[in-house]
């Protein structure tokens, strides 16, 4: 089967972030299956939801692992004009739907490529690794990669993380915690502000905090010129319906928000200054209200960042395997950084623009499927 053959089938099953993947990775574990290539899973049996790795080539030191997802993000709302559950060519030699590029493109080309890598005489290993809610926190990849480490005897390398890069290697990433932020303050008449604690009012105080924070870390020089934009961005993107009346003092308000750091600056430090600002007003606004209280909990887990040093060998072996040498840096949340903290050099590279992800008629185009099959076959030649 072509890689196009297989994404067609691949994006047929419209497994989102969070839901069961067993349809999906039935699937692909039928065609292992088919090629005669043994597979584990790192299952979470309660939501019926697992991750599949298997090796292909000799357990030996010196393994690349290839790494996806096999969940979507939602279509609701969106204006497609195809059916986003069926790959649909068009003239402009583009292939249409939820998925096509974030990421089963990429898992088409491994997939496309397999029956030349069991053939092959490999010397060196070569692992699939898909996994399951990347969409949602990329909540898999830990157990996933940590299971890569404790059930093959020998050490695997390195890992390419097929997001869609365009197929450029790419060694940087952000990384990203979401936070939720609840203010506990008394309720009374608005005209008795000054004796009570208006949960909006320390709310703003705290949202614009956040702000001062990401200037005060730009105008320190946290800057790093790979990313766009090159600094540590903080944001609150969602304020829950807070108060009941212009004249009564609101009692609670919760806010949610966004850290996405560059490799410099970290998630925790930043949340330990926040609450070092937090545990001040606390003690000045119990004066007023003894109960006042804020408490901000980790919404999305801390998904670590990618900071791939050129000087390590990864960074030659995957300007190997692809015609762009440039070397770039992503600002989207991906499990790149949690292979890497699992102790493989990783670098993102794929097909596809992320441009074209998570957006109403998500396309990949012919040309970039060519390009990641084209990538594996080299890794295939370069692995024997
Ligand atoms: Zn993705």
């Amino acid at each position: 089967m072509t890689a196009q053959e297989i994404l067609s089938l691949l994006v047929s099953f419209p497994v989102l972030g969070g839901e069961s993947n067993a349809s999906i990775a039935n699937w692909i574990e039928q065609y292992l299956t088919t090629h005669k290539v043994d597979f584990q899973n790192v299952h979470d049996h309660k939501a019926n939801k697992r991750s599949i790795h298997c090796r292909i080539g000799p357990p030996v030191d010196g393994g690349v692992i290839l790494s996806g997802h096999m969940d979507v993000v939602p279509v609701q709302g969106q204006p497609w004009s195809t059916d986003p559950f069926t790959l649909t060519e068009k003239s402009d030699s583009k292939l249409y739907a939820r998925g096509s590029c974030d990421m089963k493109g990429f898992i088409a080309c491994c997939l496309a490529v397999l029956p030349e890598m069991v053939k092959a005489d490999l010397k060196r290993p070569i692992y699939f690794a898909f996994s399951y809610d990347e969409e949602i926190g990329c909540l898999a990849a830990p157990a996933l990669a940590a299971n890569i480490n404790s059930y093959y005897s020998e050490q695997p390398k390195y890992a390419i993380i097929g997001e869609p890069s365009m197929m450029q290697p790419i060694t940087g990433q952000k990384g990203i915690v979401i936070y939720k932020t609840t203010v506990n303050g008394s309720a009374g008449h608005s005209s008795r502000i000054k004796t009570e604690v208006s949960a909006i009012f320390e709310s703003a105080r705290l949202i614009l905090w956040l702000e001062e924070k990401m200037n005060r870390l730009i105008e320190a020089g946290h800057i790093d010129q790979r990313f766009d934009p090159p600094h540590t961005t903080l944001h609150v993107g969602k304020f829950d319906k807070s108060g009941i009346a212009p004249n009564v003092v609101s009692d609670s308000a919760t806010f949610h928000w966004d850290v996405r750091v560059i490799p410099k600056d970290d998630c925790r430090a930043i949340l330990a200054e926040f609450n070092a600002y937090c545990a001040e007003l606390i003690k000045e606004k119990q004066k007023l209200f003894s109960e006042f209280d804020i408490v901000t909990t980790e919404a999305h887990s801390n998904v670590p960042p990618l900071d791939t040093p050129d000087k390590l060998e990864v960074v030659e072996f995957i300007k190997g395997l692809v015609d762009n040498q440039e070397l770039g840096a992503v600002s989207y949340a991906a499990e790149a950084g949690q292979f890497s903290e699992a102790g493989f050099q990783s670098v993102i590279c794929g097909p596809g623009d992320i441009a074209q992800a998570h957006r109403a008629n998500e396309f990949v185009s012919i040309e970039q499927l060519e390009l990641g099959v084209k990538m594996i076959r080299r890794l295939v030649e370069k692995q024997s």
